[in-house]
């Protein structure tokens, strides 16, 4: 049980860090409003110019984690209600959210469930699921993976994604995004279009989503996800947007 204690300590100071990071957060889309709505919300691919573009390294050079890419159980309620917002303009939310479920079918393990971040890094969640979460394939298994995110992937991370359905075709795919990532970019359309045409399932989260989300993946306290003023709208707003992408 000593592994219990040491991912409950982890999971303390995870909470620590993102409780003041959310404080951060607010406070800046506080004081920066709008503002900050053309702010890149993915890192780039190149780790070196993700730093230097996120303005917070140089006010806050100590604050970095020990690992770069934040693995966990279960998200923070308020953080997981900040960061999954479905509004248009996303500021302040510079990282992506990735929660999956695994079914890998009839083996003794054979679901996996749980969340990650890209916090302070050039690798992006999207990618550090398959490196971290899923670091052994199986061709002989049969894998049914299902993703909810904060935002769609960007157009490096979607054609990776696409080659790798195209190569291992045991596994089924299906994304889940809060809100969509520059969507109005040609690339980042292309990057969709490719997953669509590899076959991975992509869906914007309806209400629903985001209440199956919050009861599978927050420290909900038991408690029912309360969606927040617009959810509705705002999936019907992405909702067609994805739907003009993919035609
Ligand atoms: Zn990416």
């Amino acid at each position: 049980m000593a592994e219990t204690s040491h991912v409950a300590t982890r999971r303390k100071e995870r909470k620590d860090k993102e409780a003041a990071e959310l404080t951060k957060d607010v406070k800046e889309v506080k004081n920066e409003g709008e503002k900050a709505a053309d702010n890149s919300e993915e890192a780039p691919t190149n780790g070196v110019e993700a730093n230097g573009q996120n303005g917070e390294f140089q006010v806050e050079p100590i604050e970095l984690p020990p690992f770069e890419i934040i693995v966990g159980d279960r998200i923070d309620p308020l953080v997981f209600k900040f960061q999954f917002k479905n509004v248009e303009y996303s500021s302040g939310r510079n990282k992506t959210f990735l929660c999956y479920l695994v079914d890998r079918g009839n083996t003794a393990d054979g679901l996996l469930r749980g969340y990650l971040e890209d916090e302070h890094t050039g690798s992006h969640a999207e990618e550090a699921f398959f490196t971290q979460c899923l670091p052994q394939y199986d061709p002989a298994l049969k894998y049914t993976i299902t993703w909810y995110v904060s935002s769609s992937p960007c157009s490096a991370c979607a054609a990776k994604i696409a080659e790798l359905l195209k190569a291992r075709k045991n596994i089924k795919m299906s994304i889940f995004a809060a809100r969509l990532f520059e969507w109005e970019e040609a690339e980042i359309q292309a990057g969709l279009r490719a997953l669509h045409t590899a076959g991975c399932k992509l869906r914007m989260m309806k209400p629903t989503d985001f209440s199956y989300t919050w009861d599978t993946f927050v420290e909900n306290e038991e408690q029912p996800l309360n969606p927040w003023e617009d959810c509705k709208e705002n999936y019907e707003y992405y909702h067609e947007k994805l739907a003009d992408i993919l035609q």
